[in-house]
């Protein structure tokens, strides 16, 4: 589908000189891509969500003088020998034993929607390492078949209890609303809730171990490749990169949900106890009960594909039968109608597609080169999402017509131009390596 501008669109904003375009959300004004993995310097990093509203500038991924971001410098670092994987699982079973117990409680939780990484995940704790593992499930806004069906089959191939978590719905689809329309960010609710859910349950069944799988410098969070704990929100962990997203004394009327404060909620009659899922914990609470949080990606040399590989074998983990739209990979965040709406939304504001996304890590993982993404971006980045297009528009009671032109409010104007009636990049990995030959 080819989207042009829609006509309540101010063009003026898009053709100015170079130097005088606007330049939205704090991104760098000079577009340019990593050196091996081809990923924007556009890419954002992750942003305590309880702050973000209209105005938030973004954090975005850094690049080293030589051209290469921190993701492809933190995969590199996990292979050259630097790490000593073999003492890392030692490290791993030493955990274990601290805290398995055998009297049939859980001692550790894993939280996931039953794809590849917590299926691995989740298996490996409990049939490689001999834990009593609990899984537990922030819901999707709206299962795909598929996704429902890999969760099914995660519990009853892989062999897990779980519990199941979908918050009221009303409330859901207003806040994918809200986040939609003052952020475009229709993902927002999800992240929010599951961010503080497993921590919750955890505290609520008196688990005293939470598992999380892959490491955030994956993915250029500038977090070390030394740390194995997930930070708890203390102002240190702030600065580590990736937080439990505490309030730090805010009045709790200022805090932002989808991009709008929950003093006018509450103002509007919404009832505090249906916000209270979105909202993170004490964290005394966590403190007191002696919770400690670990990423299983420290331990283990985390490969995705693999990870994809060992969940067909042991959780009956299938692909999509069809190639996810926006992207040509087939077992990557599937459970969910949303989540190509998200991707979409992501691409309107940063630039940066699936395809993007997939490619970029399958390269730092030797899966395919630099000329083969290139191919694949070209063909199938920033694609429209059509195939649940009229769930999610009816979910965020909109039209389609309201939806694009509210894309177009988001689009900033040194990422986009207008080229024979149709939205395009001004710049891309693609292109830039046309110019080059
Ligand atoms: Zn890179």
């Amino acid at each position: 589908m080819k989207i042009g501008p829609h006509p309540s669109t101010d063009l003026s904003r898009f053709t100015k000189s170079e130097n005088e375009l606007d330049v939205l959300y704090g991104l760098p004004r000079e577009v340019a891509f990593c050196k091996m993995c081809n990923m924007s310097n556009q890419q954002p990093m992750s942003s305590n969500e309880y702050a973000h509203g209209k105005s938030s500038t973004k954090t975005t991924l850094s690049f080293d003088e030589e051209g290469v971001c921190h993701a492809c410098r933190f995969n590199i670092l996990k292979e050259d020998g630097e790490i000593d994987w073999d003492e890392r699982e030692r490290e791993l079973i030493e955990l274990c034993n601290k805290y398995r117990k055998s009297d049939g409680s859980y001692d550790c939780i894993v939280g996931g929607s039953g794809g590849k990484d917590s299926a691995m995940q989740s298996h490996l704790l409990k049939y490689k390492y001999g834990m009593n593992p609990l899984t537990v499930t922030w819901s999707p806004h709206l299962y795909t078949d598929i996704g429902w069906k890999n969760f099914q089959q995660w519990l009853h191939v892989g062999g897990f209890d779980n519990y199941l978590f979908t918050p009221n719905g009303k409330i859901h689809r207003l806040l994918t609303r809200n986040a939609t329309i003052n952020l475009l960010h229709p993902f927002q609710p999800f992240i929010l809730g599951q961010k503080t859910f497993v921590a919750k349950m955890a505290a609520q069944f008196n688990i005293p171990l939470i598992f999380y799988g892959e490491m955030p410098g994956e993915y250029g969070e500038k977090i070390s490749h030394k740390t194995s704990s997930y930070a708890k929100g203390t102002e240190a962990a702030e600065s580590e990169g990736f937080s439990l997203d505490y309030l730090h004394g805010k009045d709790i009327r200022d805090v932002l949900l989808g991009g709008k404060a929950i003093g006018e909620y509450l103002d509007e009659g919404v009832a505090m106890a249906d916000l209270k899922s979105y909202l993170p914990m004490d964290p005394d609470v966590l403190h007191r009960k002696g919770i400690d949080f670990k990423y299983l990606g420290y331990y283990k040399k985390w490969v995705p594909q693999e990870a994809y590989y060992y969940a067909v074998e042991n959780t009956g983990f299938e692909a999509n039968p069809l190639r996810t739209e926006g992207t040509y990979s087939k077992y990557n965040s599937l459970d969910d109608k949303v989540d190509g709406f998200f991707y979409f939304t992501r691409w309107i504001k940063f630039g940066v597609g699936r395809a993007m996304m997939d490619s970029a890590q399958e390269i730092r993982n030797h899966h395919i080169d630099k000329e083969e993404a290139m191919a694949l971006m070209r063909r199938y980045e920033g694609e429209y999402p059509a195939r649940y297009e009229k769930e999610f528009l009816d979910y965020i009671s909109m039209s389609r017509d309201e939806f694009l032109a509210l894309c177009d409010r988001f689009r900033s104007p040194h990422l986009w131009m207008v080229k024979d009636g149709e939205w395009c990049l001004r710049r891309t990995p693609w292109d830039d390596m046309g110019s080059a030959v």
